[in-house]
């Protein structure tokens, strides 16, 4: 927009949000302009072949010089297009553009506004009139929750495998939630959820009898896998997932499959170690060890945060429900276009893009399509795959610029 006709090359294409639309600006680079620049004509070719497929065109004018011929002839193009128009009257800083204003009513499009890009003036008032005149699609990227979807509690679901704990926590949770709430039916068949308090939030927490109802008995064999099924399902409600584990036993292969579980079912993941009461003992590096252990067992969970906890003595319960509450509200986070490009500029100029195969991509952009669990399309060259470990590269950037702890971050790729 605020590019000198013909002096652009190119032409960009840059996504752009505004009240909550999000749309995509086509710099054409100057469709007509006074030039004596051979690369001009080629210019002005790609800028009309890139306002062909448009829908709507954002026509900039200079206030200081009024109208010329040139402006004439876009008019008239863009009258025979029939595609709706925005004229922009551009320098408005300028005492000089005063005057020259009523001249560009002649063209007969409406709106008319004017802006000193420059300094930023009318830009507000210019994307108005954009945004007001958009064709109405769904937008691309979901709304921010309204008031009264947020009210919804978050599901919570606390899973892992028999005898860590599970029960003794949940208890030890709905204990010092001392207002009482009824139990509600949950979604799943002799399921019941029950809804807890935490300050001034709610936790829904599901299934609280698959949880004292266990099958403890067998640490292997058909108890288990039913008790591995009822946490699958479990997690598939669910917003956030505590996976409980054993700090005396340790984290073995079993843990790991249900944290598989979580990170597929798009959930939150918190890992709690609980009967932390019993290692205190053990000395100042133990933690640090334990954790290294936990990582290293549950790959796929790697960006879940642990807490260390006792069921038994209430010892930092209270730090993670307020880890869930974090974990929620990151899972339903959602970031402007202007933000994500940002940090999506500055990994790609740190690491260059690799692909699937031969030659070299690029990411254009990327736009926020979901929330809960966060998705990101990204917009590649060519619409090529990302190698896997670029994708990796891509959310744990994303997790850094934004907060996105404990929730698991989808990327999807796209062509244009
Ligand atoms: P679940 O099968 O995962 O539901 O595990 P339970 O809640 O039934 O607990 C299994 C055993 O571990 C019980 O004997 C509990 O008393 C004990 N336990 C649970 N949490 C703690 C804790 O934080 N510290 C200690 N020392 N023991 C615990």
């Amino acid at each position: 927009m605020t590019s000198v006709a013909g002096t652009t090359r190119d032409v960009l294409a840059r996504p752009v949000e505004w009240q909550r639309r999000v749309f995509t600006l086509v710099d054409t680079g100057g469709v007509v302009g006074a030039s004596e620049d051979p690369m001009w004509e080629a210019v002005a070719n790609r800028g009309r072949r890139a306002a062909g497929a448009v829908d709507l065109v954002v026509f900039v004018v200079d206030g200081r010089e009024g109208p010329v011929p040139a402006d004439e002839e876009v008019a008239r193009e863009l009258r025979v297009r029939g595609v709706p128009v925005v004229v922009a009257i551009n320098k408005m800083d300028d005492h000089r553009a005063r005057d020259r204003v009523p001249e560009f009513h002649r063209f007969g499009f409406e709106p008319i506004v004017e802006i000193a890009a420059e300094h930023g003036q009318g830009i507000g008032d210019l994307l108005d009139e954009v945004v007001a005149r958009l064709p109405a699609v769904p937008m691309a990227a979901p709304t921010i929750a309204e008031e009264g979807e947020a009210m919804v509690e978050p599901a919570i679901a606390v899973v892992g495998r028999p005898n860590v704990g599970k029960s003794s926590l949940v208890n030890r949770l709905l204990r010092e939630d001392r207002m009482l709430v009824s139990p509600i039916p949950g979604t799943t068949r002799d399921a019941v959820d029950e809804v807890m308090r935490w300050h001034r939030r709610r936790f829904r927490l599901v299934d609280t009898a698959g949880i004292r109802r266990p099958g403890r008995v067998a640490e292997s064999g058909k108890v288990e896998t039913v008790s591995v099924v009822r946490a699958r399902h479990a997690m598939e409600q669910a917003d956030v997932a505590v996976l409980v584990v054993d700090a005396v036993a340790g984290v073995g292969r079993r843990d790991a499959s249900i944290a598989g579980e979580a990170a597929g079912a798009g959930c939150g993941v918190i890992i709690a170690a609980n009967k932390w009461d019993l290692v205190k003992g053990r000395g100042p590096d133990f933690a640090k060890e334990f954790d290294d252990r936990l990582r290293e067992a549950l790959k796929f969970a790697d960006y879940a945060p642990i807490v260390h906890l006792s069921a038994l003595t209430g010892e930092r319960t209270e730090r993670l429900l307020a880890l869930i509450d974090e974990v929620d509200a990151a899972r339903r986070r959602q970031v402007t276009t202007g933000e994500l490009n940002r940090v999506l500029g500055h990994a790609t100029r740190t690491q260059t893009p690799s692909g699937v195969g031969r030659g070299s991509v690029q990411i254009r952009y990327g736009v926020q399509t979901g929330i809960a669990p966060p998705i990101f399309t990204l917009f590649t060259s060519r619409g090529a795959r990302l190698h896997f470990s670029y994708e990796r590269f891509i959310q744990n950037r994303l997790r850094e610029a934004f907060g996105f702890t404990g929730t698991p971050i989808r990327l999807k790729v796209r062509g244009r």
